[in-house]
């Protein structure tokens, strides 16, 4: 069986190594550790070593886990694909939605945010490959998107996430990462009023491409199944 604690603590080393390596500022990078498929259980013994944000995919699974775990202050971040009809449950129940591609899903969302909390941290999806078959919008789309999504007033857009198909090799693989970075360099450089960068958030690195994002600039790395083992 994994040990979580222990698994926890070993990713934390490995991404602290990797941004020393790679001359970025510690603590730069934040470990969402992505819970889908594994218990209530297996997320309280992560929060007792210190986890305190998780990623869930699919809505009514995590609703059942949040109502085990509510007397633990965690953040929930919601990363799986959206169905316009789940909107307002993921508006009430989440801190963070990595997986918006569309102004329909952004402004329900927006609307039903509950005023009682703060706006909805929000991350724009890259299909960074252009596969029809991907979830995601396109870097062509994406400037319209921001504009859109920006005068939504309940939410709060951080950045951009992005799940590109696998490379060849780790320089591959940080090629399309790093031009993931480079657009999000762009959109903060088009918002010149602003005096300190508005987006800071790209979501991207999982546990086969931890490496490559984080050289390519990754502030959040979704990691699953190097802290909870495989999903079965
Ligand atoms: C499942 C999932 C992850 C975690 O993947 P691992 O390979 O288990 O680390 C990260 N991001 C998204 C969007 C996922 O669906």
């Amino acid at each position: 069986m994994h040990n979580i604690p222990q698994q926890i603590s070993r990713i934390q080393h490995t991404i602290a190594a990797i941004t020393s390596k790679h001359h970025r500022p510690p603590q730069s990078v934040q470990l969402l550790a992505v819970s889908k498929k594994h218990s209530a259980l297996r997320i309280a013994e992560a929060f007792s070593a210190g986890q305190t944000a998780f990623g869930e995919n699919y809505l009514q699974e995590a609703r059942d886990k949040q109502n085990e775990l509510q007397d633990l202050p965690i953040v929930w971040h919601f990363i799986g694909p959206i169905q316009s009809n789940k909107t307002r449950e993921i508006a009430e129940n989440f801190a963070w939605v990595h997986s918006v591609d569309r102004l329909k899903i952004a402004t329900r969302l927006s609307q039903q945010r509950p005023e009682y909390l703060p706006p909805l941290n929000i991350c724009i999806q890259i299909n960074c490959d252009n596969e029809a078959s991907k979830a995601g919008v396109t870097l062509e789309a994406l400037p319209e998107l921001v504009d859109a999504i920006s005068q939504l007033p309940r939410l709060q857009l951080r950045g951009l996430m992005a799940i590109p198909a696998k490379r060849e090799n780790m320089l591959e693989q940080q090629r399309v990462f790093q031009s993931l970075s480079d657009t999000l360099a762009l959109l903060n450089q088009l918002d010149e009023q602003e005096p300190t960068p508005r987006f800071d958030t790209l979501s991207m690195g999982m546990s086969d491409d931890m490496e490559a994002a984080i050289a390519a600039g990754s502030t959040m790395v979704r990691i699953g199944s190097a802290i909870f083992g495989a999903r079965t």
